[in-house]
């Protein structure tokens, strides 16, 4: 009987709720008011004879290079950043090698670790999500080969100093490190380049959130050109499709429209703690674009904020299930008058009793 490999047959499924998402979309941390319109010449400009075609990555490589500050030979764009990391996996893990992640953290890190039939070491975030390096150094071992970073870290919006990120890839200079910086552009710091200070440092990069791709699936993971070299040889040349590869220099060239959305996003993100605030609401002080928040001390008092949001039209994260996360749902901050839209609704569900169970 044909059977999956042992590391698959025990990988637990993973499936985002995507399923019904009818309403303001404040659940998956995307850009809620479309991409720049620029984007569109992008697609206009395709005709049958590029869709013909096998996509030719390098010449928008090289634009996203130049953009970055970086030389092409040191990135590779994927599939978004699921992609890289599922790359970095199959580039640097053996069977029986350690993968290092800090929890609470993004999913897919997991996934891909326990796919390559790595073993899974998970590092605890501290009180209120602090950050520590030393947990992470003394955690390391002689089979650790990948440790991924998200900074800022979904779902706790929390950020890592560069030096100690630095600090954490010198301790490991046998495994990949990756610095997963998919809402870079809401923090404003970042690790590119570093590859040249310690060449096991790998930045990923998305067009999924600010740039508000995420339907075209666009990331890019920059490292040093000698390991790029490999993770490459493991990448499809095909990976980044034609429609995508037309929209990326086009989504690029409107920076007025990143940072004007930028802007108005960090004007919701402090609206919203403001109102968490004032109606006891605990939360945790975000770098990104979404806001995670304690609703309730139980998984139960959350999956009831979610409902109550959902009635009002507005999807949130139940994310109760992550580690130290029970009682917590994560907020995504969109434009001016999805802001507006939250607020009242948020107003709506406390005065109701709905978030009581918050503990302060
Ligand atoms: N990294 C982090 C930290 C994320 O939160 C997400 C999306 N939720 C991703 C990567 C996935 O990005 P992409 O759409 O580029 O695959």
């Amino acid at each position: 009987m044909l059977r999956p490999r042992e590391a698959v047959r025990t990988l637990p499924a993973y499936h985002p709720p995507l399923a019904g998402r009818n309403g303001l979309r404040l659940d998956f941390n995307e850009n809620t008011d479309g991409c720049s319109p620029r984007v569109l010449e992008g697609l206009r400009s395709l005709d049958r004879d590029e869709l013909a075609k096998y996509p030719e990555r390098e010449p928008v490589e090289a634009i996203v290079a130049d953009f970055l500050k970086a030389d092409p030979r040191e990135l590779l764009l994927t599939n978004g950043v699921d992609e890289a990391i599922h790359l970095l996996c199959q580039t640097y893990l053996e069977p029986g090698d350690e993968g290092l992640i800090v929890v609470p953290t993004y999913s897919m890190y997991r996934i891909y670790v326990m796919a390559a039939g790595a073993q899974l070491a998970s590092v605890p975030l501290g009180d209120e999500f602090r950050f520590s390096a030393e947990s992470v150094i003394s955690a390391i071992t002689g089979r650790t080969r990948f440790i991924a970073i998200a900074n800022p870290n979904n779902p706790t919006g929390t950020v890592v100093t560069s030096e100690q990120l630095l600090q954490i890839a010198r301790s490991a200079p046998e495994a990949a490190v990756l610095i997963d910086e998919a809402y870079f552009e809401f923090y404003g710091q970042t690790m590119m380049n570093e590859w040249r200070r310690a060449a096991n440092i790998f930045v990923a990069r998305t067009f999924s959130k600010a740039y508000g791709l995420a339907g075209l699936r666009l990331g890019v993971l920059a490292g040093d050109r000698e390991q790029m070299r490999a993770v490459r040889r493991v990448s499809s040349p095909y990976n980044v499709n034609a429609v995508a590869l037309a929209c990326l220099p086009k989504a690029l060239a409107d920076q007025d429209y990143i940072s004007r959305y930028v802007e108005e996003i960090l004007e919701t993100r402090m609206r919203l703690v403001r109102a968490l605030e004032a109606n006891g609401i605990r939360f945790w002080p975000s770098q990104a674009n979404f806001v995670l928040a304690r609703v309730g001390s139980s998984r139960a008092d959350a999956a009831r904020f979610v409902d109550e949001m959902r009635r009002r039209g507005i999807l949130v994260r139940d994310r109760s299930g992550d580690y130290g996360c029970e009682g917590c749902v994560r907020i995504t901050c969109g434009p001016r008058e999805h802001g507006d839209r939250v607020l009242e609704a948020l107003a709506e569900v406390s005065s109701e009793g709905v978030v009581q169970g918050a503990s302060r």
